[in-house]
């Protein structure tokens, strides 16, 4: 007799396949097994110069202009470039990635004022939002205190990083991070949360944690359906921080 799966069996199993598993098609070591694409890796960043991207990865800022991004509104992007960075234009406005990116695994690199101004929330801030919804949160968290889920390279409002890795300010930082984008059922229901994992400059910070929902000053707002792509924009709060070397690869389903 053949068993058939309850629709809420069936919804975890779908769910679950967004986590890789052994692919059952391909015995071990299968030398017919399809070999995946050779690209060139990239080079690491140092303080002085910015490291080289992968190959087939999208560079949305290369430290010359800023042509992949816009300003509110679709206007152009006003934010100062200068010297290989970008640096948020205070009152300016957040900018957008012209394309909008779902799953990806994207590199930002970024400086905090130096010397420091301000104190908490009001030192650096600035912010990498995934799918402009989903903020890591980029402030000067180097001796400088504020609550636990606002401080640099944390899920803001919901997860506080494992440890704190900021350098000084001044010091060029690195954001490495997977990001998996919800999805929902036609209704509209859940059928899969935001993934997030983030490494600080090379150190583990979120391990693949599962959002609420968007990302939100004193609140957790639930999820409201969402296409799988929307453009990514980084924040202006007010406070000059510089930005540089950031890109991004797009990931398929399943990786
Ligand atoms: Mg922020």
């Amino acid at each position: 007799m053949r068993t058939m799966l309850s629709l809420p069996a069936l919804v975890l199993f779908v769910s679950q396949l967004s986590i890789a598993q052994v692919d059952p098609r391909w015995k071990p070591n299968d030398p017919d097994r399809p070999l995946p694409p050779v690209i060139e890796a990239g080079t690491a960043s140092t303080q002085d110069a910015p490291g080289r991207p992968p190959s087939d990865a999208i560079v949305l800022f290369g430290g010359k202009d800023l042509s992949q991004w816009a300003g509110e509104n679709g206007m152009d992007a006003k934010w100062k470039v200068a010297d290989g960075y970008m640096e948020v234009v205070p009152h300016s406005g957040y900018i957008h990635t012209r394309q909008p990116f779902g799953d990806c695994q994207l590199h930002v690199e970024f400086a905090e004022p130096a010397p420091p101004v301000g104190e908490g929330q009001g030192r650096g801030n600035s912010g990498v939002f995934l799918m402009g919804l989903y903020e890591v949160q980029v402030l000067d968290s180097y001796q400088s205190k504020t609550y636990a889920d606002g401080q640099a390279s944390a899920v803001y409002g919901q997860f506080p990083p494992q440890v704190n890795a900021s350098r000084a300010p001044g010091q060029w930082q690195t954001y490495d991070i997977i990001f998996h984008a919800p999805r929902f059922e036609k209704d509209g229901k859940v059928l899969r949360p935001a993934r997030i994992t983030v490494l600080h400059n090379g150190v583990l910070a979120q391990d693949n944690v599962e959002l609420s929902g968007p990302t939100a000053h004193h609140e957790r707002p639930p999820y409201k359906p969402t296409p799988d792509k929307l453009p990514l924009s980084l924040q202006d709060h007010s406070n000059p921080v510089r930005f540089r070397n950031i890109w991004i690869r797009e990931l398929g389903e399943g990786q």
